[in-house]
């Protein structure tokens, strides 16, 4: 099998799911105990949070622990703007994941709040121009994503956070599909929050954190013991933490496997181009994430042209595979103006550190006969 939708999910790496087993089977206590067994626990979700604070650059008090980037979202985006409401103004852009938009619906619906959506461009990247006209005295949190999930546009957050911090707005960035491929340092990005998904880079589904900077005042989602800072109640999942500090403390440096996997990214666009007279890359040519490539294939029927790579074990997925089950087409590719019946047409390739040029090439050749065989069909 050729699996090339590791922005879906990626597998458990080992390591990670051997570091956390004690913590589910001999090592059960619960961090709060007062006890020996509850100071180890305690004590390997400190460990957890300084791996993962070290990683981003962060005081180890600044890491939460939560289930994963959609908790993160929420906490980042709700528990900013609930606790510094200042003029209740949002700014963000259409492309960006499910759960910081409907995190966004939250607070227009339930708490009054009013957005600007910024202007995207064809690839999906917005302009410093647009982000700095939308951007008012009163606006509350900006919030972009560093790299997307479905067409990799990569956002300047660095000079975005500035224009946002001129204003006295907080700055949120979702790095969950960016972990791994660049630099997620919050000293880099400039942000006051960032959020985290443990299974996109080998730790389990459910696993991840949210940076919150400093003494920033974030209102609970979740209210009970005050664990986490008083940022998320609830016991620690120690086995999780585990295994994600464990996940993150294999990943290779970004400024080498960045441009290393991009070069093979390269090589599988301009081979797709040249095989595939109908295929469209979606997303910028240039500054893009390094292990994503989306193509939309106007004419054929999307879902056949899936079953048909599947059937040539190439697994990929339409658009975005987190948006469950759903068979509209995505949100994404209708914010950058494609065509809705073209964006039913869309695959995404996603790879991972492990993926080879030589099955590159090989998906490449079962994507050629998928599309034959599809075109034939609709002849
Ligand atoms: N943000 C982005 C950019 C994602 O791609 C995803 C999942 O695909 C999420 C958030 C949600 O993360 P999780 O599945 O851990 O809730």
């Amino acid at each position: 099998m050729i699996y090339l939708d590791n922005a879906a999910t990626t597998p458990v790496r080992p390591e990670a799911l051997q570091a956390a087993w004690p913590w589910l089977t001999s090592e059960f206590g619960n961090p709060s105990s007062t006890h020996e067994l509850g100071h180890r626990a305690s004590g390997a979700l400190s460990n957890a949070r300084a791996t993962v604070a070290t990683w981003l650059d962060c005081r180890p008090s600044e890491v939460v622990f939560t289930s994963g980037g959609t908790e993160g979202d929420n906490i980042a985006i709700l528990g900013l703007a609930l606790a510094n409401p200042r003029g209740r103004h949002i700014v963000s852009a259409h492309t960006e994941h499910e759960a910081v938009l409907a995190s966004i619906d939250a607070l227009v619906r339930l708490h009054n709040f009013e957005v600007s959506w910024l202007p995207v461009s064809s690839s999906g990247e917005v302009t410093l121009a647009d982000v700095n006209a939308a951007l008012r005295p009163g606006t509350t949190l900006v919030t972009l994503m560093l790299a997307n999930n479905e067409i990799g546009t990569i956002h300047p957050i660095a000079a975005i956070a500035e224009l946002a911090h001129a204003v006295g707005a907080l700055m949120h960035t979702d790095v969950v599909q960016a972990a791994g491929w660049l630099d997620v340092r919050v000293t880099t990005l400039g942000v006051d929050a960032l959020t985290l998904s443990g299974h996109k880079l080998g730790a389990p589904k459910g696993s991840g954190a949210v940076y919150l900077r400093g003494r920033l005042a974030v209102e609970p989602l979740l209210h009970g013991g005050g664990q986490e800072f008083d940022r998320r109640s609830g016991t620690e999942n120690v086995a999780w933490a585990v295994a994600l500090a464990t996940a993150i403390s294999l990943l290779d440096d970004p400024a080498q496997e960045g441009p290393r996997v991009a070069q093979l990214r390269d090589i599988f666009i301009t081979s797709v181009q040249s095989a595939i007279d109908r295929a469209q890359l979606t997303g910028p040519q240039l500054t893009r994430h390094p292990a994503i490539a989306s193509f939309t294939f106007a004419g054929l029927n999307g879902e056949t042209l899936l079953l048909e790579l599947e059937e040539r074990n190439v697994i990929v997925s339409s658009g975005s595979a987190c948006a469950a089950g759903k068979t509209d087409p995505s949100h994404v590719l209708l914010a950058v103006g494609i065509d809705p019946e073209v964006a039913q047409t869309s695959v995404r390739f996603s790879f991972s550190h492990e993926t080879t040029a030589e099955e590159l090439t090989r998906a490449v050749a079962a994507l050629t006969e998928a599309v034959a065989s599809v075109t034939a069909l609709a002849g």
